[in-house]
């Protein structure tokens, strides 16, 4: 065992079933013996063991991980390799991960220093010994401001607006700007919107320290900062290790509540919790709707496709005037790292409204003649065969599955941004389920609730066709989705381009 490392002060324990057939007995025997090997050695120690006997699924393995990477160990202690993961390539991944980060690993009867013992993952003995020094330097350093943010000295980083760093005391103390961030939260509390408070504060020229103008989205920011009611928070983002963006940076992610250092009280407030509590509320209930619902709900949500790279259309209304369907955004990457973006334009709703009633009125029409048929020439109780929808609903699940895996890989190749392919997921996935529950309905769905089904849907569709629906926008979204699956889009050319649209019908695709 190399003695250049550094000593080992806090250690990670892992304990899981390796055999179905272990008892927990034998498992906290084993537990035990590790427990000692801490005490004798005077290390700090956490225990993650699996609980359950589910051989496959090891989320305390993941946890502790997790924290590794966060450099929380020196070492990782457990009964035999081969506790490590439930195959050979599962334990390779785990210690090449205490490879990358200097972890050892400890069991009963060895102590690897996985760094040395797999040379072959550096080139040579110099990369080896820089990696280790760096990792060193930044595991005290974290380790030191970690720390430092437990006894609620302010690490946070940036100074908040409203506050000064007193290097002595290394807290966050108010200065003169914080009489503009209490009003902040006055006036929010008071029922105005962000965008009422940045248009007042123009008025009276009230600005930023930096001489900037408090825009809705710096107001924003105040809002959900909870340095205010005196709070300390470290570690809000965390770096992927595994995922950059398309320019090469690294990723950053927001880390959960759990995996923060918060501290009450850590400083004098400049509102009270209660109040900002308050402003918590109200600011989620006023987020909470998705933008689609902010310029209000357009009832084509979701429906129209780019019939150039198939990515959902979305829709826009600049001040005063019509609502659009946007250009399609997707980014086609080249090899040297430009791009072009593809060529399908946008155009105003009302113009792809009147092609699409059109077509679609042809669909209501025959609707209605397959309602009439099945009402005249099928006796009520006898059993439609349904196979057929059936098998096409489960034909539509199965390419939505497909279609998942081209956004992620669209989204790999940098096509999309993470709220994009969020966003794009979610949609398929709400897809999914909606075919699903057709499945279901299907097979418990009677004939008379069928027709009576038709019967509304169709008196419904006209509504909207002639003009006097009663319908509010996201009941006629699902109403249109039920019977579409989605609509073909394309506007390609310069302004005077038409608009070309082929609707994708679900199950029925006989009909029109
Ligand atoms: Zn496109």
């Amino acid at each position: 065992m190399s003695t250049k490392m550094n000593k080992i002060k806090k250690v990670a324990i892992y304990s899981r079933k390796s055999r179905p057939d272990e008892t927990d007995e034998v498992l906290q025997r084993q537990l035990a013996v590790l427990l000692d090997i801490c005490s004798k050695n005077n290390w700090e120690y956490d225990v993650f063991q699996e609980v359950g006997s589910s051989q496959d699924i090891n989320p305390e393995l993941n946890k502790m991980l997790a924290k590794l990477q966060d450099f929380h160990y020196d070492a990782v202690v457990t009964t035999e390799q081969s506790r490590l993961g439930r195959n050979d390539v599962v334990i390779a991944q785990v210690k090449h991960v205490l490879a990358t980060y200097g972890v050892k690993l400890i069991t009963p009867t060895q102590t690897l220093d996985l760094a040395t013992q797999e040379g072959t993952l550096y080139s040579d003995m110099q990369t080896l010994v820089d990696k280790q020094e760096y990792l060193n330097t930044r595991k005290r350093l974290i380790r030191g401001k970690r720390q430092s943010a437990k006894t609620g000295n302010w690490v946070g980083g940036r100074t908040p607006v409203g506050y000064k760093y007193d290097s002595v005391s290394k807290r966050l103390v108010p200065n003169e700007y914080a009489p503009v961030i209490e009003r902040i939260f006055r006036l929010y509390l008071l029922g105005k919107s962000t965008t009422n408070i940045a248009e007042q504060f123009e008025l009276e020229g009230v600005f930023t320290p930096q001489g900037f103008k408090w825009d809705k989205a710096r107001i924003a920011v105040v809002l959900a900062n909870p340095a205010y009611k005196g709070t300390a928070v470290y570690g809000k983002t965390k770096v992927s290790k595994i995922s950059r963006k398309p320019s090469g940076a690294p990723r950053q992610f927001k880390t959960t509540e759990e995996e923060q250092i918060i501290i009450d009280d850590a400083h004098q407030s400049i509102v009270s919790p209660e109040d900002w509590e308050r402003v918590r509320l109200i600011r989620e209930s006023r987020n909470s709707k998705p933008p689609s619902a902010r310029i209000g709900k357009v009832i084509f949500t979701g429906l129209i496709k780019c019939s150039l790279c198939g990515r959902i259309q979305s829709f826009q209304r600049r001040k005063g005037k019509e609502l659009r369907i946007t250009s399609c955004q997707t980014r086609h990457y080249k090899e040297d790292g430009s791009y072009t973006v593809c060529e399908n334009k946008g155009v105003r709703l009302d113009k792809f409204e009147k092609l699409f009633y059109f077509q679609f009125e042809g669909f209501v029409n025959a609707l209605k003649q397959h309602l009439d048929d099945i009402k005249n020439y099928i006796p009520i109780g006898e059993v439609i065969n349904r196979a057929d929808e059936k098998v096409s609903i489960e034909k539509a699940i199965k390419s939505k599955g497909q279609e998942i895996k081209r956004v992620q890989k669209g989204f790999q190749m940098g096509g999309y941004t993470d709220e994009e392919f969020t966003q794009a997921i979610k949609e398929i996935r709400n897809q999914i389920t909606q075919l699903e529950q057709e499945l279901e309905g299907l097979n418990n769905k009677s004939q008379i609730e069928e027709i009576n089904e038709l019967e509304d849907s169709v008196s419904k569709l006209r509504a909207i066709l002639e003009g006097n629906t009663k319908m509010c926008k996201s009941d006629i979204n699902a109403l249109l989705r039920k019977h579409i699956d989605y609509i073909e889009y394309t506007r390609i050319g310069d302004h005077k381009a038409e608009v070309e649209i082929k609707v994708h019908y679900k199950g029925r695709e006989t009909l029109s």
